[in-house]
C-alpha cells in the first residue's frame, strides 16, 4: 500500500517539473499571460472553415513558449482558477471571432470555447451573454463545449444552467463524446445541440477491423438526435474519407490545421477559408 505522503510528493514533483502551482498560475493570469489559440473546424464536404475552437495557452514569460493546457489545467481545476480561465478565454476570443466574421462578410462562422464543470454556476448565462454583447458576438455564433467527464462531476443545477444557455440561443456541445462512462444518459438529461466525437474514435479508423463502423455509429447517433456532429483529431485522408462516407458533417484535426495564433488565423482567412482542395469535378 502506498503511503498517502507519496501522493503529495508525486504532485509536488509534477508541479516542480512544470513550475506551476496555484499561486504562480494566478500571477500568470494577473500578468495577462493567458492567450487563446484557434483550431479551425471545417465542413467535411467542402473544407470550408465554419468555426474555430479557442484553446487555452499560457505564454512563458522567459522564452515566450506557449504552454498547453496539460501543464496547467489540473492546477486550475484544483484551485478553482479554471472559472477565471474559462471566462477570460471567452473575453479574449470573442473579439477575434467578431473580426473573422467581418473578414468573411456574412459566411457562417462560430466560436467554440471549453468550459469546465466548475464554470457552470447560476450566474454563467448572464456572464456569457454580457461578454458576447460587449464583443458584438451573437448567441447563435457561440458553441459551449463541455466534456462528459465534467458533466459527471456531481454538481447542483448543471441542467438548469445548460438549459438557460441553450434557451438563450447558443450551441451546447458535448466534447470528447464517447469517452465518459454515462454518455447516453447525459444525452437524455442535458440539452445537447452538438457532439464532438473524441479523437480516440477517429484514430481507430483504418487501424482496427471495426473502427470505421464505431465512428459511423457515433455519427449516426448524433445525427438522429439532431445534433451538429464534429469529428475530432482527423489526421489522415483515410479518416477523412471514412467520416465523409459516414455522413459526418464537420471535423477538425491536424490534416486541416493545427491550432493557430490570432495573427496566423487572420492570415489564413485572408488567404481563403477552405483548408483542403475541393474534389475535382468529374469529367462530363
Ligand atoms: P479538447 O477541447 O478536446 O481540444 C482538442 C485537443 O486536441 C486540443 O489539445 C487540440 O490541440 C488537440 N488536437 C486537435 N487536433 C488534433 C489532431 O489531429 N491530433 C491530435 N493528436 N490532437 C489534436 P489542447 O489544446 O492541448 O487541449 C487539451 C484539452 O484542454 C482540451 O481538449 C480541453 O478539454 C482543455 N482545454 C483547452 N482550453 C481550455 C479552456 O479554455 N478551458 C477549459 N476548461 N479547458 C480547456
Ligand atoms: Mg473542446
Ligand atoms: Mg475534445
Amino acid at each position: 500500500m502506498g503511503d498517502p505522503a507519496d501522493a503529495i510528493t508525486v504532485r509536488q514533483v509534477l508541479q516542480s517539473l512544470t513550475g506551476l502551482n496555484a499561486r504562480s498560475l494566478e500571477a500568470a493570469l494577473d500578468a495577462g499571460l493567458l492567450t487563446p489559440v484557434f483550431q479551425p473546424v471545417v465542413r467535411l464536404s467542402t473544407g470550408q472553415v465554419v468555426a474555430v475552437e479557442a484553446l487555452a495557452r499560457l505564454a512563458d514569460p522567459v522564452d515566450g513558449r506557449l504552454r498547453p493546457p496539460a501543464e496547467f489545467i489540473t492546477v486550475a481545476e484544483e484551485s478553482g482558477l479554471v472559472r477565471r480561465i474559462d471566462q477570460l478565454m471567452l473575453e479574449l476570443s470573442a473579439p477575434v471571432v467578431v473580426r473573422c466574421r467581418e473578414l468573411l462578410a456574412g459566411d457562417p462562422f462560430s466560436l467554440g470555447v471549453n468550459l469546465s464543470a466548475a464554470s457552470l454556476t447560476e450566474d454563467l448565462p448572464d456572464v456569457v451573454a454580457d461578454l458576447c454583447a460587449r464583443a458584438g458576438l451573437p448567441a447563435n455564433a457561440l458553441i459551449l463545449e463541455l466534456t462528459e467527464t465534467s458533466l459527471s462531476t456531481p454538481g447542483r443545477g448543471h441542467g438548469a444552467v445548460l438549459q438557460a444557455l441553450h434557451d438563450w440561443g447558443c450551441n451546447v456541445t458535448m466534447d470528447d463524446f464517447g469517452t465518459g462512462f454515462s454518455s447516453l444518459s447525459h444525452l437524455a438529461r442535458f440539452p445537447v445541440d452538438g457532439l464532438k466525437i473524441d479523437r480516440s474514435f477517429t484514430a481507430l479508423i483504418g487501424t482496427t477491423g471495426r473502427g470505421s463502423e464505431v465512428a459511423a455509429a457515433l455519427v449516426g447517433l448524433g445525427k438522429a438526435l439532431g445534433a451538429h456532429v464534429v469529428a475530432e483529431g482527423i489526421e489522415t485522408r483515410t479518416q477523412l474519407q471514412a467520416l465523409r462516407a459516414a455522413g459526418c458533417p464537420f471535423g477538425q484535426g491536424y490534416l486541416f490545421a493545427r491550432p493557430l495564433t490570432t495573427a496566423a488565423l487572420f492570415e489564413q482567412l485572408e488567404r481563403g477559408h477552405h483548408l483542403i482542395p475541393l474534389p475535382r469535378p468529374r469529367p462530363a
